[in-house]
C-alpha cells in the first residue's frame, strides 16, 4: 500500500472512530438519564437558558446593559452545571460521564490540528507509521491487548495464574507510562505458549493508541532488515535505521531469526548499543532463557541485553496456555 492509500484508509478510521465517540457520550447520557431524570430537566434547562440569553443579549440597547445580562445568564448556567455536576457525583458517575471521551485530546480524534494549513495530529503520524511498519504476520491488536486478556484461561496451578495477573499490571503501567518508565526495556523469557507475544502486542497497542510511536518487528523480519543493510539495500521504509530509531521497539520470538555470519550477532550488537546511547525504550520477547541467550549471541550482546540497571527480565513460567 502507498503512503496516500494509508492516509485515506487512516482518515475513514479517523471517522468511524468519531462516529463511535460520539454513540458512546450519547449511550452514557441516556445512562445518566434513566437513572437521574432530574439531570434531564436541568439540561433543558440549561439549554433554553443559553438561547433566550442569546435573544435577549442581541436585543440589548447599551454594551453595559448586554455585559450585564451575560454576566448574569452565565452566572446561572454554571449554577446549573454546578448541580448536574453534584448529582452526577453523587449517583457515582465520573466527572466526565456526560462530556465527549476522545481517544486524543490534541486532535479530537479528527487527525489533525492546527488552522488552516492543518496538519497532521502526531496520533494520526504515528498510527501511519504503525500501519507502514505493520508486520503482517504479526496478530492484530484488535485481538492482542490489555482489554482481551482472559484470566480464565490461564491456570492457577504453580501460581501461574498469578504471575500472568502481576505482569499485565507491569506492562500496561509501562505502556501507560511510556516513555516515563519505571525501567527502560523489558525482556520477557519463556517457552512457547505463556503469554510473551500477547503481553508485547499489548503493549504496543496501548503505546501506539497513546500516539507515540512504535515499532513491532518479528526477529525474522528484523533479520530480513539487517540483511537488506548489510547488502546495501536500505531504501525499503521498514529498513534497519528505523529500527534503530523507533522511540520503543518490540521484537518478538528472538532467537528464531537466521544466524548469518557478520550479519545476526553484529547487526543486533549495534541495534542494542545504538538504542541504548541513545536511551530508547526496548521490549523484546524470546524463548531463549538467559543462559541460551549468552550462547546463541555471545557475552557483548548478552550484556546489553540483561543489563540489569536498564532492563527488567521476567521468566514467564507455566502451561503452554495454546494446548490447553
Ligand atoms: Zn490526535
Amino acid at each position: 500500500m502507498k503512503r496516500s492509500e494509508h492516509i485515506r484508509a487512516l482518515q475513514e478510521e479517523y471517522a468511524r472512530q468519531r462516529a463511535a465517540d460520539e454513540a458512546d457520550m450519547e449511550r452514557r447520557i441516556a445512562e445518566v438519564y434513566e437513572k437521574i431524570p432530574k439531570i434531564q430537566k436541568l439540561r433543558s434547562e440549561s439549554a433554553e437558558l443559553a438561547l433566550s440569553a442569546m435573544r435577549s443579549i442581541l436585543t440589548q440597547q447599551s454594551l453595559e446593559q448586554r455585559e450585564s445580562l451575560a454576566k448574569s445568564m452565565k452566572r446561572q448556567g454554571q449554577g446549573i452545571n454546578a448541580e448536574i455536576r453534584e448529582l452526577l457525583e453523587k449517583a457515582g458517575f465520573p466527572e466526565d460521564q456526560m462530556e465527549m471521551r476522545y481517544r486524543c485530546s490534541k486532535c479530537r480524534d479528527t487527525g489533525y490540528v492546527g488552522e488552516a494549513p492543518s496538519r497532521f495530529c502526531e496520533c494520526f503520524e504515528a498510527r501511519l507509521k504503525r500501519r507502514q511498519y505493520e508486520d503482517g504476520s504479526m496478530a492484530g491488536t484488535d485481538e492482542q491487548n490489555f482489554q482481551k486478556f482472559d484470566a480464565s484461561r490461564i491456570p492457577a496451578e504453580n501460581g501461574q495464574l498469578e504471575q500472568m495477573v502481576s505482569l499485565r499490571k507491569m506492562c500496561e503501567e509501562y505502556a501507560d507510562r511510556f516513555p516515563n518508565t519505571d525501567f527502560r526495556n523489558l525482556l520477557l523469557t519463556g517457552k512457547g505458549g505463556l503469554g510473551k507475544t500477547f503481553l508485547l502486542n499489548s503493549i504496543f497497542e496501548r503505546v501506539t493508541s497513546r500516539g507515540c510511536t512504535a515499532v513491532r518487528i518479528t526477529a525474522f523480519r528484523m533479520f530480513e532488515a539487517m540483511r537488506q543493510q548489510h547488502v546495501g539495500n536500505d531504501e525499503d521504509f521498514d529498513g534497519f535505521s528505523s529500527l534503530i530509531e523507533a522511540p520503543l521497539l518490540l521484537i518478538d520470538d528472538l532467537g528464531s531469526e537466521p544466524m548469518m555470519r557478520n550479519i545476526t550477532v553484529e547487526y543486533l550488537f549495534t541495534l542494542l548499543n545504538e538504542r541504548g546511547a541513545a536511551k530508547r525504550h526496548t521490549v523484546i520477547a524470546t524463548n531463549l532463557t538467559p543462559v541460551e541467550l549468552k550462547e546463541r549471541y555471545g557475552e557483548r550482546v548478552a550484556s546489553r541485553l540483561l543489563d540489569k540497571t536498564t532492563c527488567r527480565t521476567v521468566q514467564l513460567k507455566g502451561k503452554d496456555l495454546r494446548s490447553l
